[in-house]
């Protein structure tokens, strides 16, 4: 039997998000809370916005629990309670020291996080399964963590970590470096990647030539269907107006050409350098199944290796990109 330590008790930290939520709403800490409720196919789950005390048994808690619920903090006017995994916790810091969203308007409830699935990597386990065109009809996850699928004469069993989503497998905290109320035990979060082990495929494709890196995110680049869904799933992409959206000046034209979509992904890069945390939600959001993950996290190690800022770590931190050190090696800023 599996000792208690190495399970993820899905069920327990529900019903603590039921209950920290039904504390908040019924002393009007908060007008609203934000959580998951099932969703209306099997393993899936979708945004909650829970007003009343007594609809709280909506709530949810799992692997399929993957939107990051930051996104919509910006959002809202009034108080708000959030569920927020580690990685989500780390872009609502962001959000606080850019000066999006005030600490005091928050509830954070906090989940220690075994991680997410990914489901592409699942579709193709289960279709492997499956054999002959078949697919699942029902499917449904263990409390320790393993997925039970049926179809049409087959049944399978997936172990969570063997699908999980590639932010995850990187995730250097699970457990939110901030919350006011922690649904679980922190001893239920995956095991912490160490540093020094989390950029090893970012080092990995420095290794290859320029003429190779560049072919590489060209053929992603290149099946971008300008969507603006990653955009839009992201809670670091917050302007009013982005620039791809612009009429004067246009700086990216919708004539499909390979050098617009690049404007876009490349500014797009540039504009998250420093704040991304890899969550994952721009690349789960994307229905090309476009990965520029390489990318991103190229510039998060770069941030964290060149002036020692780790993206979404500390509220009392001063945005990478609106401040400089005197002592910066590249003179030409002052
Ligand atoms: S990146 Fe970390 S905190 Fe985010 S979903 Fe994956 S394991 Fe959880
Ligand atoms: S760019 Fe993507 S991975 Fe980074 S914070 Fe935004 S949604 Fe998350
Ligand atoms: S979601 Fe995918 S297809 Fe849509 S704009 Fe973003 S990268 Fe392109």
């Amino acid at each position: 039997m599996l000792a208690r330590e190495s399970l993820r008790p899905t069920s327990q930290v529900a019903e603590d998000l039921r209950e920290i939520a039904r504390g908040l709403l019924e002393t009007g800490d908060v007008d609203v809370f934000i959580g998951y409720e099932e969703g209306s196919l099997p393993l899936r789950t979708t945004p909650a916005f829970v007003t009343r005390a007594d609809d709280v048994s909506r709530l949810v808690w799992g692997h399929a629990c993957e939107n990051n619920l930051a996104v919509y903090l910006p959002k809202f006017e009034g108080k708000v309670g959030v569920v927020l995994k580690g990685c989500d916790a780390r872009t609502l810091v962001n959000l606080i020291v850019e000066k999006q969203v005030r600490r005091d308007r928050v509830k954070i409830v906090g989940v220690p996080c075994g991680g997410v699935i990914d489901r592409r990597k699942l579709a193709a386990r289960l279709a492997a399964a499956a054999g002959g065109g078949r697919t699942a009809r029902a499917a449904s996850e263990t409390e320790d963590g393993v997925i039970l699928a049926r179809g049409d004469g087959f049944e399978a069993t997936v172990p969570v970590e063997e699908v999980l989503s590639p932010s995850c497998t990187t995730c250097t905290h699970p457990v939110p470096v901030v919350y006011d109320f922690l649904a679980g035990d922190e001893r239920w979060a995956r095991q912490v990647c160490p540093k020094e082990q989390a950029y090893d495929d970012v080092d990995a494709f420095m290794g290859r030539g320029a003429d190779e890196r560049f072919t590489h995110f060209s053929k992603e680049i290149e099946r971008c269907i300008e969507c603006f869904a990653c955009r839009q799933a992201c809670p670091l992409c917050y302007c009013p107006e982005c620039f791809v959206d612009r009429e004067t000046p246009r700086w990216v034209g919708r004539w499909r050409d390979l050098s617009d979509r690049m404007v876009f992904h490349l500014g797009r890069a540039l504009h998250t350098a420093g704040r991304c945390v890899d969550c994952g939600a721009c690349r789960r959001a994307c229905p090309a199944g476009i990965d520029l993950r390489l990318l991103t996290r190229r510039m998060e190690r770069d941030a964290l290796e060149f002036f020692g800022y780790e993206s979404g770590a500390d509220l009392e931190a001063v945005p990478l990109l609106a401040t400089y050190r005197r002592d910066d090696p590249d003179d030409f800023i002052l």
